[in-house]
């Protein structure tokens, strides 16, 4: 399956629904793709490196500022600034040693020439229990984080964590932002390693609400296959399906968007 991998540091801006005009920072290598799941839908491909340590190749903070400036500086010219500055690409962008300072630089270079933006990251929550990781992402205003699922079998079998992050870390991690986050899952049908793969099944979806009750999140976006996965056999789940799911998380008393 054709996956793809981000080339550029600052690269967009692309339109999203989600986001609107979102100029994106991705502080993983423009080489490969690094993170701490091996997510059988990812667009990035598979994970050569299933670990949530440190490998080469990290561009330094400096860098991604000075490459953000420029890039903001031009949209200021062109007025034309982004609705939101989206730390995603290649991986994980919570695993980048110098998240922090680079956070601070981002809030800093959006307060001084695009003070409308929303500043967003995108994370599957794995590190979120790390003060250092944990003080960044509450400089952001948008905390958009993964939960695919309501069980640690379909947990293993869609996000395939590194071994040091089981199920219930990632949901004490979603905890700890006291309801100031956004949901993201991804809902897939198909078959794996010889397995059937459904989380839209009956208790699938009663375990992720009974997690999304204790979470509390201001909003859950819910979407299904749109690329290539690096897992050949997966399918979508139809539209009439997301929104049925959707109007029971509203039914549970939380936001839903299908995607
Ligand atoms: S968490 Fe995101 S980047 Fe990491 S493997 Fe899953 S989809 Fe890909």
């Amino acid at each position: 399956m054709s996956t793809f991998l981000f080339s550029d540091i600052i690269f967009g801006p692309v339109k999203s629904r989600r986001f609107g005009v979102s100029l994106g920072i991705n502080l993983l290598p423009c080489d490969r793709k690094l993170c701490s799941f091996n997510c059988i839908y990812c667009e990035c491909g598979w994970t050569t490196k299933n670990s949530s340590k440190t490998g080469n190749g990290w561009v330094d903070a400096l860098t991604v500022e000075t490459m953000l400036e420029e890039r903001l500086q031009e949209m200021k010219l062109r007025d034309e600034l982004p609705d939101t500055i989206t730390f995603a690409g290649n991986g994980e962008p919570t695993l980048h040693p110098q998240f922090l300072p680079i956070m601070k630089a981002t809030i800093a270079l959006r307060g001084k020439y695009a003070p409308d933006a929303v500043v967003a990251v995108l994370s599957n929550a794995s590190t979120a229990h790390r003060p250092d990781v944990f003080e960044a992402l509450m400089l952001a205003d948008s905390h958009v984080m993964k939960l695919d699922t309501g069980t640690e079998e379909t947990y293993k079998q869609i996000n395939q964590p590194a071994s040091a992050t089981p199920f219930a870390k990632i949901l004490s991690n979603l905890m700890l932002f006291n309801g100031d986050l956004t949901i993201q899952t991804m809902f897939l049908k198909g078959n794996h390693d010889g397995h059937v793969v459904d989380n839209t099944t009956e208790k699938e979806i009663n375990r992720w609400l009974d997690y999304l009750i204790q979470i509390k999140p201001q909003l859950v976006m819910i979407y299904s296959i749109a690329r290539d996965t690096p897992a050949g056999d997966l399918g979508i789940v139809e539209k009439e399906q997301l929104n049925i799911i959707a109007r029971q998380v509203e039914k549970a008393g939380i936001k839903a968007e299908v995607f």
